[in-house]
């Protein structure tokens, strides 16, 4: 792919840093613009699993097991990004269905490990009551998602990307086509704009007429202090999801997508990390250091928004949740639609227009 393609990218999370990265790659002229800092919103708030797990079907499964393998491509094309191939633990199902997600998702292809008791213990030594049953995926992970998405934005610049501190108003249309965004600095002009705006994305949309089904429930994620070693990889029990980041943080939400906040966060926050902290061996001295509520990107059907609206030339929509597994596929398909006309097989169901039927 090579182009001369003049692009504004709206976003500077995960998923606009990802799709600049690679339109700049590919020889576009790229222009981002966020009126947040590099990082996004969503994104510094996100649990951050790279997974293909249970609970979708098999055409999404295949989607984000894509995604999976393009983040080992990414690192390798970009030495030095946050990614830790850590594994994950999974026994947040009764047993029967954790069996039923085993057997389905192994004959996928996924490469599922059923295990015990003993050998929880010894993938997770610190757990105070290893399961009896669970799944272990080996090739799950996670990408510390503001480093990354910095990392990438970073080297977009350094190929002639410009990142622009800036909130978009509107679209620009001329007859019929999107030329540009109008923000608080002025208007600027493209040959296309890409929408990643995350929950930004339908007011943005809207001012061409475009509309974007998107829920954005709140989902609260504890953070520890600092401390030493306790988890080596994902850990899903039962409404209790948690990691240790790189910086040694222990970081819980009831769910990966992080709870619900109820009434009062601060409390839900308190008794979310008292349980995450009984959960683990030689936590005693393990500290509530704040919480975060993010806002996730949610089509209403569950699935990403990705590619052109119908009957308007000149904008590309990649809006969704689990876009930090979804990152790195996303970008590249984007590129190769925006540049070269190609859509990948693999995006068929998540055009706009399915909400149109
Ligand atoms: C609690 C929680 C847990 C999650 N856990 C996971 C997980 O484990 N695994 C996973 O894969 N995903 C997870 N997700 C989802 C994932 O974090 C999001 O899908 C992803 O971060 C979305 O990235 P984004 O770049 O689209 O949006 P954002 O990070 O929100 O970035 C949006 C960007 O658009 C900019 N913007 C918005 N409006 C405007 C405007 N008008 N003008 C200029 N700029 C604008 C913002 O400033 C920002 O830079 C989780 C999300 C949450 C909230």
């Amino acid at each position: 792919m090579s182009s001369t393609k003049q692009v504004i990218v709206i976003g500077a999370g995960i998923i606009g840093a990802s799709i600049a990265w690679h339109l700049t790659g590919a020889g576009a002229k790229v222009t981002v613009i966020s009126e947040s800092g590099a990082g996004g919103v969503a994104t510094p708030n996100s649990f951050a699993w790279i997974n293909a797990s249970w609970g979708n079907p098999k055409v999404y499964f295949r989607l984000r097991s894509r995604a999976m393998a393009e983040w080992k491509r990414l690192a390798n094309e970009l030495s030095g990004l946050p990614l830790n191939w850590c594994g994950g633990l999974c026994w947040d199902l009764p047993a029967d269905r954790l069996e039923a997600y085993a057997a389905e998702h192994s004959s996928w292809g996924y490469g599922i490990e059923r295990v015990d008791a003993k050998r929880a213990a010894q993938i997770e030594p610190n757990l105070v009551v290893p399961p009896e049953f669970a799944v272990y995926v080996a090739e799950e992970g996670v990408a510390e998602p503001v480093a990354t998405a910095k990392a990438l934005l970073a080297d977009a610049g350094r190929h002639g990307a410009r990142v622009i501190a800036s909130t978009v108003s509107a679209l620009v249309q001329t007859n019929g086509s999107i030329t540009g965004v109008d923000t608080s600095h002025g208007l600027i002009a493209a040959d296309e704009v890409v929408i990643a705006a995350g929950v930004g994305s339908p007011d943005i949309a809207l001012t061409a007429g475009i509309k974007l089904p998107i829920e954005t429930p709140p989902g609260l994620i504890v953070h520890s202090r600092p401390y030493k070693k306790l988890l080596n990889g994902l850990v899903h029990a039962e409404r209790l999801h948690m990691r240790q980041t790189a910086e040694g943080r222990i970081i819980a939400g009831s769910d990966f997508a992080g709870g619900d906040p109820g009434e009062n966060p601060e409390a839900t926050a308190r008794d979310l990390f008292a349980v995450a902290k009984a959960a683990l061996r030689g936590a005693d001295g393990l500290e509530l250091d704040f919480h975060t509520i993010g806002y996730r990107p949610n089509p209403i059907d569950g699935f990403p928004i990705i590619g052109r609206a119908e009957g308007m030339d000149g904008v590309y929509i990649a809006v969704m949740h689990s876009g930090i597994t979804l990152a790195p596929a996303v970008g590249l398909f984007a590129t190769r639609e925006i540049l070269d006309g190609e859509r990948d097989p693999l995006l068929a169901p998540y055009g706009l227009a399915r909400f149109a039927q």
